[in-house]
């Protein structure tokens, strides 16, 4: 029977159905049987399971569990099991208690795990939560299974890196505390610019791409969403506290906090630009934070970010290896779950460390030699092979990242996009390359035939990837929409990786109701909450960004009118003070500002040197000011700035984007501005 063309989801084809049978034929039973038994461990420390919902004072429910239940024993045909199995074993929500008496995590609650560790006079926090709200719940929790009080002893907080499930709960820690402004917050150096580069630089485009990594649409159901190949973390909606970290880490050292001995380890440039693990020598208690998760991660993220270095990444787990995986007796991540040495596994952990080293160094190594072999960058996507014994131990199988794309990201790294061929230097627009292929082959409608017949092959890559030229070429023709969502819905089901599925699933669903990523809310200019982490240098950097530089530019070249008088003679330079409030009364900094050739310069003022005041017009603002400039909310906000040159900020403003429309693009059919 055919497959019938219609905006339905379709079930697992024959296909997709023997993907997933195979997989189970063939399921490594060693490797099964130590993921079983690290389960199982981590079971038997748990001091609190978390079985039922949990509401707010109103009785909203704010942690639903029971959204999970689909998520049942038997293996659908719709999942890759690989990746149903680890939907299974993420849902172990609660406290467990890793240290006797000493150290805890809250899991299962926020996306990332939060650390309590015993100190001798009250707690250390490593890593907060995803938002106040559920690290409120965690800080709840964690109370009532150990009986301790937890709120108004806290001594230290750690925050590994710049994600913001990992410091999103700050405030809450802190605000039971008498004297909050006097608890350290450690962070690696270099935490601000992590910050900025992946939340405000690019923040719309990387909250698009997050859309369908992250499944945000898709139904939850085993032909939807099932999990983010992490853990299985009922999303708690919160609000991402804004306190920025006082104690810099800047090169690795032991601090002594309340009694513990804490080694700090800089591993900068793996998760984030911005990254640290932590070794509390008391304990013999290892966090990596998101050096290792649980799962291979993305050393470059779907989503869009910096290609991290998967060779560097893997050097600095084996260099712990080398320093703790005698000693260490506990390791606990950012993602996944914790494990033990014991008496019968005395080598666990030494393990553990050394696998993800090799997953890391590996697929970076062997990518570089295909380079060397002269693959390109989608080649060696498809012919890197990676072993059973690293594909397959369960802590580092592809759930979340994936290894061809990591091998790409490799490439990337060390070579770039460009694959020397210079077919490749400027290659046609999508639509054009689309419009001319289908006139070569004859017509839309045999594309489509041979598509067809192709589907029922089972030829989904092929098949995805030739309607969707067909939709480029023509994105109102539903049949190539509805085809295009089959093969890649096809895709999703059997894809390992939770990112890939999700990406897969929510490009079918856009496909088949055109239109429908415009009506969702989605405000990602409002990320306010980041601003209270970024320097104004940082802000007037986005301000640059978000500045349509060519439209001023030529502008003001064709109506020497339109621009400030100064413009076109490269001496639009002005004083830009960042005051406390606008009062303007505490003067914070002083940047210079020049927009010269639609380009915005500027540079920060040192303390002593004053510029020139009398040459250069003055603009008072404060770091609201410049992030409202930035933002396009100018107008709504003239409070904030004081200047006797307002036309300035006016024709600046003139030209700064209105993001609002932007922020639902779309990435599967072409882009429409309209
Ligand atoms: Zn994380």
């Amino acid at each position: 029977m055919g497959n019938t063309l219609n905006f339905k989801r379709k079930e697992a084809t024959v296909f997709t159905k023997k993907f997933n049978q195979k997989i189970r034929e063939n399921f490594n039973l060693e490797y099964i049987a130590e993921e079983d038994k690290d389960v199982e461990e981590f079971r038997s420390h748990f001091i609190l399971r978390l079985e039922d919902n949990i509401s707010d004072k109103n009785g909203n429910v704010i942690w639903n569990i029971q959204a999970q239940s689909y998520i049942q024993e038997d293996y659908p045909d719709s999942v890759n099991s690989y990746l149903w199995r680890n939907a299974k074993e993420g849902m172990i929500p609660g406290v467990a208690e890793l240290i006797k008496g000493k150290v805890y995590i809250t899991t299962g609650i926020s996306v990332a795990p939060i650390g309590y560790i015993k100190s001798t006079n009250g707690w250390i926090i490593q890593d907060t939560g995803s938002s106040v709200e559920d690290a409120e719940v965690s800080l709840e929790l964690l109370e009532k299974a150990t009986g301790e009080r937890v709120r108004g002893h806290i001594k230290a907080i750690i925050i590994s890196h710049t994600h913001h499930d990992h410091f999103g709960g700050t405030e809450t820690f802190l605000k039971y505390e008498k004297e909050p402004e006097k608890i350290p917050i450690y962070a690696p150096i270099g935490y601000e610019k992590s910050m900025t580069n992946d939340n405000l630089s690019t923040g719309i485009a990387m909250a698009r791409r997050v859309q369908y990594q992250a499944g945000v649409f898709l139904p939850r159901d085993d032909k939807g969403y099932v999990s983010m190949g992490l853990s299985n973390t009922p999303y708690i909606p919160g609000r991402i506290s804004s306190v920025f970290p006082n104690e810099l880490i800047e090169q690795d050292k032991t601090l002594e906090l309340d009694g513990i001995e804490v080694d700090f380890i800089l591993t900068p440039d793996t998760e984030t630009e911005a990254h640290m693990v932590t070794y509390f020598r008391n304990y013999h208690t290892l966090y990596l934070a998101d050096d290792a998760v649980g799962t291979i991660h993305n050393t470059y993220t779907m989503r869009g970010a910096q290609v991290r270095d998967a060779n560097y990444w893997g050097e600095v787990l084996y260099k712990l290896y080398l320093d703790y995986g005698e000693e260490v007796e506990v390791i606990f991540a950012g993602h996944g779950i914790p494990l033990w040495k014991t008496e019968e596994r005395p080598d666990k952990l030494k393990r553990f460390l050394l696998d993800n080293a090799a997953a890391y160094k590996f697929t970076s190594d062997q990518a570089l030699l295909l380079a060397n072999k002269g693959y390109n960058l989608n080649e060696i996507g498809n012919a890197i092979e990676i072993p059973e014994s690293i594909s397959r131990t369960w802590y580092t199988r592809a759930h979340y990242g994936n290894y061809t794309f990591n091998a790409r990201g490799a490439y990337q790294r060390y070579l770039g996009f460009y694959d020397g061929n210079p077919v490749h230097l400027l290659p046609l627009p999508e639509k054009e390359l689309a419009e001319k292929f289908i006139e070569y082959v004859g017509s839309f409608e045999k594309v489509l035939e041979y598509a067809k017949r192709d589907y029922e092959s089972g030829e989904y890559q092929w098949v995805a990837t030739v309607t969707n030229h067909l939709v480029f070429a023509n994105p109102q023709n539903l049949e190539a929409r509805y085809l295009c969502a089959d093969a890649l819905e096809q895709l999703g089901y059997q894809a390992e990786s939770a990112l890939w599925r999700n990406a897969y699933l929510s490009a079918a669903i856009e496909l088949r109701n055109p239109g429908i990523n415009k009506k969702r809310k989605f405000n990602a200019m409002a990320n306010k909450d980041y601003i209270a982490y970024v320097s104004s240098g940082l802000l007037l950097d986005h301000l640059g960004i978000n500045f349509d530089g060519y439209r001023a530019e030529t502008e003001a070249v064709a109506d020497a009118n339109i621009a400030p008088l100064e413009y076109l003679n490269g001496n639009l330079q002005f004083a830009l003070q960042i005051y406390e409030d606008n009062s303007f009364e505490h003067k914070l900094e002083t940047h210079i500002v020049n927009i010269y050739k639609g380009t915005i310069f500027h540079w920060k003022e040192e303390e002593n040197s004053s510029i020139d005041e009398g040459k250069n017009p003055v603009v008072k603002t404060t770091r609201d000011g410049v992030y409202r400039l930035a933002a396009k909310q100018y107008q709504e906000n003239k409070e904030l700035f004081y200047s006797k040159r307002l036309d300035i900020l006016e024709w600046i403003d003139k030209y700064v984007v209105d993001f609002s429309a932007y922020t639902n693009f779309n990435l599967i059919e072409p882009i429409c501005l309209s």
